[in-house]
């Protein structure tokens, strides 16, 4: 690898704002292709790095490029994710300011690989002492947990992430971790119950089947097969080629000790990954009365004996206890099963939040230690400084898209909010700093889009609420009725119905069309919006069974307030992540997945062409271009290039700023080509800089 200073890399520009042609995509995925072609996967877009899944290992990750990244700005070495490890970590060192790294695409695309460079970067480069070794190992262990609970294989990843996370790394003054923090989002739980085709259950499940030991497996009541357990083999992949389910579940054994997890806490919790497969292999046939029965009784013996005791009080423990009773109340043989399968994905989705929290309790940065060793303690205290990694979904489109797309993409439209608020508040930061004229930006600012589903009393989870609150059944085409009533007519939704009376083909009769800044994406509410707005309640809420209803709805059961929905809680967890993320400095990493087949050398233009779409890459480019393509700070831009002028060269004795304009006076440029800041020079066009590069490459 190349440590140079040059603009252009051995392969195309390693920054798309150096492409002559910036608007044009042909010319951006282009870029990208013949990089790619040269193993070379990252690429900036000023300071945003894009990342293209190389799907295989790369010689780039070595400690010796970690040591090569450390202190190296960003435009003196080839793009990498260690180099906005690094920039972010000194920003935070040098600065004190709280940073950030957002890390989106679409599933494949390399976030989670990506996440957990920057965290290996961190734990290899930063100062560390004995105590903080400790934090530093369960920070990188927390991974594979994490990853055993709630990753799974799907068709387009085989250790898909099916939850979004946002990790804090708490950092002390002398830059050494100490502390984090983890927050979760929305667990895909349908996974707990039903797979499609080709696909897995959670990692855990396997990995427990596989690596368990026989007597562990005996008093779990569980067989060494996967093939035994319903809720297993409905994607029909128990194995898969790229996974070692035996090993794996050594490391994860491993890591929950590193963790600090007892052996008590690491029993109740495979007690309740059995409990969930004993409940999907709990059968129902009619009992002599004409009423649903449980046809398998053995089943429920071992239901009856998970042990929750380290587990919240609405533990599945009296979950499990009171589905005994529950079942055998006057449900019909659907409701018993729609019953069954809300309640392993409820016990699951505690679980992982349990695990979640047991997780940030061992990370959690202890003032205490600090007191025993003073002279730390004071020159730590209130200076310490947190690094966010963000690695969720980006933009999702299917050919059928229901409410967790409609989740992650008004996700997006948040990121995207704040994308463009941060950027073009930082340019504009930049440029006063530097004493240059602020020169607007053209943008699409799609806060419309934000506001159309946020907006109190006439957005659309307003309405979604109103739906799914009120008396009676909910239904979705009088929901799709009510959003036509309120939001027919906005410009950025959609539905069949025509202003003239005819209908729009596009647009089905159950679904409704979203205009996203990335794209329109046409969402179904078949069944799905109305029934995840308000769950299993429905359908649970029918048992007359006190404990259950309690245990599954205490808050919406026992307070007067009006539940919240999903979408609701969606939308307020995700205002407190935009709040968190508005109080640092931000980062982007874009990662793209270059074909569908996990191949490596293979680079699909269509598919990559979506991805830059989706991603909102060429508007990314647009924002960052619309001012100036380049710009350096003078003792760099002196330094390289002092050699084309006689009055700047050997050295430059005067004030930087007059070196600069010597040079460039001497270069030929013109007054319209570049401006001088109080630190940097600014370049408007691309050409003018090659042709200074050529000049220097031509002596
Ligand atoms: P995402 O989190 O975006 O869904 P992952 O980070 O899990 O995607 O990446 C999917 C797979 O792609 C990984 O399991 C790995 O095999 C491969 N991969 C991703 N990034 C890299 C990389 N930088 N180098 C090598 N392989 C990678
Ligand atoms: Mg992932």
């Amino acid at each position: 690898m190349e440590s140079t200073l040059t603009a252009r890399d051995r392969v195309g520009v390693q920054d798309f704002v150096l492409l002559e042609n910036y608007t044009s995509e042909a010319a951006f995925i282009e870029n990208l292709r013949r990089r790619f072609g040269e193993k070379l996967i990252y690429t900036y877009i000023g300071s945003v790095l894009v990342s293209v899944n190389p799907y295989k290992d790369l010689e780039i990750y070595s400690k010796a490029h970690m040591e090569r990244y450390r202190g190296v700005s960003f435009y003196e070495i080839s793009p990498h994710i260690y180099a906005v490890s690094d920039n972010t970590y000194r920003a935070m060192r040098t600065e004190r300011r709280d940073q950030c790294i957002l890390i989106s695409g679409e599933s494949g695309a390399g976030k989670t690989e990506a996440s957990k460079k920057i965290l290996q970067y961190y734990a290899t480069t930063c100062p560390v002492t004995d105590h903080m070794s400790t934090i530093r190992d369960r920070l990188l262990q927390s991974n594979p947990v994490l990853e055993a609970f709630g990753n799974a294989k799907t068709l387009r990843n085989d250790n898909s992430s099916r939850f979004g996370k946002y990790m804090d790394v708490q950092f002390d003054f002398r830059g050494a971790p100490i502390g984090g923090h983890i927050l979760n989002y929305l667990l895909e739980k349908s996974r707990v119950v039903h797979q499609n085709h080709g696909e897995r259950n959670f990692h855990i499940f396997y990995q427990l089947l596989e690596g368990g030991e026989q007597d562990q497996l005996s008093k779990l009541g569980l067989e060494r097969n996967a093939q035994k357990y319903h809720y297993l083999v409905k994607g029909c992949c128990p194995r898969v080629s790229s996974i070692n389910d035996k090993s794996d579940w050594k490391t994860v054994r491993k890591a929950l000790t590193v963790i600090g997890f007892h052996e008590e806490e690491v029993e109740d919790l495979l007690n309740i990954i059995a409990s969930v497969l004993h409940l999907g292999n709990t059968q129902f046939g009619e009992g002599e009365d004409g009423e649903t029965q449980i046809t398998t009784e053995s089943h429920l013996t071992y239901l009856s004996k998970v042990r929750t005791s380290n587990m919240n009080s609405t533990s599945s423990h009296r979950l499990t206890h009171s589905l005994i009773l529950h079942f055998k109340g006057p449900l019909s043989f659907e409701q018993a099963v729609a019953a069954r399968d809300a309640l392993a994905k409820a016990v699951y989705g505690r679980a992982f939040t349990w695990l979640v929290a047991k997780i940030n309790q061992s990370l959690a940065f202890k003032w205490i230690v600090f007191y025993l060793q003073d002279e730390v303690y004071n020159s730590s205290k209130g200076s310490s400084s947190v690094i966010g990694l963000l690695d969720i979904y980006g933009f999702e489109v299917f050919q059928h898209n229901s409410f967790e797309q409609f989740c992650i993409n008004y996700c997006n439209e948040k990121l995207q909010q704040l994308f463009i608020k941060l950027t073009l508040k930082s340019e504009q930061e930049e440029y006063e700093a530097e004493g240059i004229t602020w020169e607007p930006v053209k943008y699409f600012d799609n806060k419309i889009i934000c506001d159309l589903v946020e907006e109190k009393h006439k957005g659309f989870i307003s309405i979604l609420d109103e739906e799914c609150l009120r008396p009676g059944e909910p239904s979705d085409i009088s929901f799709l009725e009510k959003l036509e009533d309120t939001l027919g007519g906005h410009a950025h939704f959609v539905t069949h119905k025509l202003a003239n009376g005819k209908t729009r083909k596009a647009v089905g009769r159950e679904e409704f069309r979203l205009i996203h800044y990335a794209g329109e994406v046409n969402y179904t509410v078949n069944g799905e919006l109305a029934n995840q707005s308000v769950n299993s309640r429905t359908v649970i809420c029918q048992s007359d069974n006190q404990i259950l209803s309690q245990c599954f709805h205490r808050e919406e059961v026992t307070t007067q307030k009006r539940p919240e929905t999903a979408a609701t809680q969606f939308k307020n967890s995700l205002a407190k992540l935009i709040e968190i993320l508005m109080s640092k400095e931000p980062s982007y990493v874009r990662c793209i997945k270059p074909n569908d087949a996990k191949q490596s050398g293979r680079f699909d233009e269509a598919l990559v062409r979506h991805q830059v779409k989706y991603l909102g890459l060429m508007e990314n480019l647009r924002v960052r271009r619309a001012g100036f393509a380049y710009r350096r700070r003078y003792e760099a831009f002196l330094q390289r290039y002092k050699s084309l002028c006689p009055g700047t060269w050997p050295n430059w004795q005067g004030r930087l700023a007059d070196g600069v304009a010597t040079l460039v006076q001497h270069l030929g440029y013109k007054a319209e080509e570049y401006k001088l800041g109080k630190t940097k020079i600014f370049i408007r066009f691309p050409k003018t800089l090659f042709t200074t590069e050529d000049a220097l490459e031509a002596r």
